[in-house]
């Protein structure tokens, strides 16, 4: 029985005071047996927000596949780890388009996190172009063969495999039921291929691209699809708490 994941990505979004006030609210409505709730927030909210979880999980939102060295600006896996971080966001579209990650170093970040026992949440999905050209599953199994590369099958067991649309992120332009299901439906028969069928039964498949209040229910009753990735609408408490009473 895989358990549900749902988990706000708030991308570079609140500072200290906003995230103590958030988890303040939220915090104690996420207490669920049924499913698991999180937040994904900047590497500066990353204390204040493990000080206020006591159910819901908080993921960092990028790392280094490198433990230390000359890499300015960057945050290494142990760091995260020292801090008591369970989970962590890697190759989010926005990083693959604007700083360089790509399906390698997605590998190489989701075997450093493993070894350090954090549980990835792999981004993945197709642009609007690809999705016109009818390129979308081919997109898919390509991106994860690269970013799945060379891992064990227990440990592909246990990681969040986040497919999101790219054309559906931010935009308001959410995907069908059905399009969220066939492609996440993609994702675990890739798995399959890959890693057999305790791997592919068992790793959790969110859909991610404009996830609201009010089409969290249809995605969550997919079967294929064990949670959802939310950016704009877990920025809000009142609608993220509205998405986590809709689906505990
Ligand atoms: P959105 O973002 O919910 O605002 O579309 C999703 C994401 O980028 O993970």
């Amino acid at each position: 029985m895989r358990k549900p994941i749902i988990v706000g990505n708030w991308k570079m979004n609140k500072n200290n005071a906003e995230t103590k006030a958030f988890f303040e609210a939220v915090d104690g409505v996420a207490a669920s047996e049924n499913a698991t709730y999180g937040i994904g927030c900047p590497f500066t909210d990353l204390r204040t927000a493990l000080d206020g979880a006591k159910n819901l999980i908080v993921a960092a939102e990028n790392c280094h596949f490198e433990d230390a060295g000359a890499f300015t600006g960057e945050v290494s896996v142990p760091m995260l780890q020292e801090m008591g971080v369970k989970y962590c966001i890697i190759g989010h579209s926005e990083r693959r388009a604007m700083f360089g990650d790509t399906d390698e170093t997605v590998n190489k970040k989701a075997k450093r996190l493993i070894d350090a026992d954090i549980t990835p949440i792999l981004c993945i999905g197709e642009t609007e172009a690809q999705y016109d050209a009818g390129e979308t599953e081919k997109v898919i199994r390509e991106q994860l063969t690269g970013s799945l590369a060379n891992l064990c099958p227990k440990c592909v067991a246990n990681i969040v495999i986040a497919y999101e649309p790219i054309w559906a992120i931010g935009t308001g332009k959410s995907a069908t039921k059905e399009d969220a299901q066939n492609c996440c439906a993609i994702v675990r028969d890739q798995v399959r291929v890959m890693y057999g069928d305790e791997a592919a039964d068992s790793v959790r498949v969110q859909y991610g691209g404009s996830v609201k209040p009010n089409n969290i229910v249809e995605y969550m009753a997919c079967p294929d699809i064990d949670g959802a990735l939310i950016g704009g609408a877990s920025l809000k408490e009142d609608s993220f708490i509205e998405i986590i009473e809709k689906t505990k």
